[in-house]
């Protein structure tokens, strides 16, 4: 067994994305002794950049964009010379044609039909005008999304591609999910700033230019991981395996790597791990009807299928949304159009977005079955032709977006009031807490994390901060 360090001012962060690379960062910088446990071979979880054979790429284009300060300048000090400004430039595939997007009423009207665009117009109003005499709130998306847009919106746009991207019907999807990531954002609002290009400031959907590292997002978790080294480890290929506690307290979390097991000890535990998979670890094992809430609630998966191209650049967009049914990836991105050192002078690569169930057909699909098929897609869609292709990657990404089911913010709760009782335990990030978490939440709920460590008082009674939380703590 490893005793970490001879007194108390010490930490075992578990999870070495942006959460926990955040927490280790403000720890380590206030003297603290911090061990950060990575499965990975590299740092950054979801928000790491995959380098191969000289082309760089996020696993779906990462935007950073946060309307707090606090963080914005937490990122600008630690990226001095690595960020660059790029403006933002989306479509979307809808009915066979690329529309801007968010859409432009002119662009929509002309592309949609007048017939079709009147129809969007008159179902908004007459939404507008049921909501007067009916109160009662959405419990799915389908019911939030027609309330805010209308049917003839949720028909055309938003029922294909959240179907696509979340794999089960909108009518399973909770609405309360959709309030916070569609926050501020209205048909009227979307129309406005069409016309009038108002401030869209503190509407993060619609931002039009952004900073990114020029060698990638993942660069922010390498700069987190170098600052960390300087006086404390981050343990990478190494695997949490279970977590020991006894009187409310845990007392060493079990870890591996290949051949070897060890026992980590320490004062405080953060964990950024997916919130099921912390339950499933505790030994003692926790009561059969908190391990049957951790089963009931699942994440959606992601497989990216990287296509290089003998072509200095295919697309000028950021991002190209797809809803279509008869293509089966949702989104894709050229990262050449991020910055242009994400690939070899004179090539370019397009990264696609495929949703899925660890287990379905495409999570089982063959690499060489996955390429063939993105790339006759590209080849329909008049991007590339097949004999352009110098090189290819596919990535498998579990656990990509905690599943926002209808009555998933029931079960989490459960499991909340359960892992309360451990002191020395804090729960942060995405899917740690099961949250729809950006970086700048990810960040930020690992900036709390080690406040909570450090004993600083949160302005809450609740355990659940503000920064979405779980903080360990007496009483
Ligand atoms: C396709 C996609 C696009 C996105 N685009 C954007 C964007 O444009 N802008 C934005 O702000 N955000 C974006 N996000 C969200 C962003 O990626 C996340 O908010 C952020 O990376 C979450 O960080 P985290 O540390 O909380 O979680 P994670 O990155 O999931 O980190 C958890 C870490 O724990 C490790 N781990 C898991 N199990 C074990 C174990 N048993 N032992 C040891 N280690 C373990 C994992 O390997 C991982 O490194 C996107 C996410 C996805 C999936």
């Amino acid at each position: 067994m490893e005793a970490l360090f001879p007194n108390n001012k010490c930490a075992v962060i578990l999870g070495g994305g942006l959460t926990g690379l955040s927490a280790g960062y403000v720890l380590s910088r206030s003297g603290y002794g911090v061990k950060v446990i990575e499965r990975d071979d590299v740092v950054g979880g979801l928000s790491k950049t995959i380098v191969y054979n000289g082309f760089r790429f996020d696993l779906g284009g990462h935007r950073f964009f946060t309307t707090d300060a606090r963080l914005n300048d937490f990122v600008l000090e630690l990226m001095v010379g690595e960020l660059i400004t790029v403006s933002r430039a989306s479509k979307i595939l809808l009915r066979n044609r690329f529309f801007d997007y968010p859409l432009r009423p002119a662009n929509a009207f002309f592309g949609f039909g007048t017939l079709t665009s009147l129809r969007i117009l008159a179902d908004f109003c007459l939404e507008k005008c049921r909501g007067v005499f009916n109160k009662a709130s959405a419990v799915s998306l389908e019911d939030w999304v027609i309330k805010n847009f209308g049917r003839t919106m949720f028909d055309i746009y938003f029922k294909v591609y959240s179907e696509k991207v979340w794999g089960i019907d909108c009518s399973r999807i909770s609405s309360e999910w959709v309030d916070r990531r569609i926050n501020g954002l209205s048909l009227a609002k979307t129309v406005k700033n069409a016309f009038f290009r108002m401030s869209v400031k503190n509407i993060p959907t619609l931002v039009d230019e952004f900073l990114y590292p020029e060698l990638g997002i993942g660069r922010i978790s390498d700069r987190l991981h170098e600052e960390i080294s300087l006086c404390n480890s981050v343990l990478t290929g190494t695997m949490v395996e279970a977590i020991h506690h006894s009187n409310s307290l845990i007392e060493g979390i079990v870890v591996s790597t290949p051949g070897h097991a060890d026992v980590v000890t320490g004062a405080q535990f953060i964990s950024s791990l997916p919130l099921t998979h912390i339950i499933r670890m505790l030994r003692p094992a926790p009561p059969a009807h908190i391990l049957d809430a951790a089963s009931r609630l699942r994440f959606r998966d992601l497989v990216v299928v990287g296509i290089m191209v003998d072509r200095k650049r295919v697309t000028d967009q950021t991002w190209i949304y797809i809803p279509e049914k008869n293509i089966p990836f949702g989104r894709l991105h050229e990262p050449t159009n991020w910055s242009e050192k994400m690939a070899p002078e004179g090539k370019t690569m397009l990264v696609t977005e495929y949703f899925s169930f660890k287990g379905d057909s495409i999570w089982a699909a063959s690499d060489e079955e996955l390429v063939k098929t993105t790339v006759r897609h590209l080849e329909r869609l008049g991007f590339i032709s097949g004999h352009e292709v110098c090189d290819r990657i596919v990535v498998r990404v579990p656990k990509a977006y905690p599943l926002f089911e209808v009555g998933y913010e029931g079960l989490c709760n459960q499991l909340y009031a359960y892992l309360e009782r451990f002191a020395n335990l804090h729960i942060a990030g995405r899917s740690g807490m099961f949250r729809y978490y950006n970086m700048d939440h990810a960040i930020d709920s690992g900036i709390t994390a080690a406040e909570a460590v450090m004993g600083k008082k949160m302005d809450t009674e609740e355990k659940v901060t503000e920064a979405g939380v779980l903080v360990g703590c007496e009483g």
